[in-house]
């Protein structure tokens, strides 16, 4: 089995929240959720947990959905409503 310096050659990977598939870092779009909403930090400069989502339509649509069940979960009701959009379903 080859197996040259595999520490060099590591790729981190991340999974994108809403289609849950995992890919390597570069490949996802990296942001931060703060109440006011989240924050594309493409130059990675920000040291903060971050998430990451495929860089896919489907993917970007199906973020404002993760977003106010995230927002919920960690801000509370309230934080959420006042971030969900009018006529939302
Ligand atoms: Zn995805």
């Amino acid at each position: 089995m080859p197996n040259k310096n595999s520490h060099a050659e590591h790729v981190p990977q991340r999974t994108c929240v809403v289609c849950r598939a995992r890919k390597e870092a570069g490949e996802l779009l990296s942001f931060f959720v703060l109440p006011q909403g989240l924050v594309f930090d493409p130059r990675r400069r920000i040291q903060r947990r971050r998430n990451y989502v495929c860089p896919d339509p489907e993917c970007l649509v199906g973020l404002d959905k993760w977003k106010l069940k995230y927002m919920k979960r960690k801000f509370g009701l309230r934080g959420a409503a006042s971030f969900s959009q009018a006529g939302q379903k």
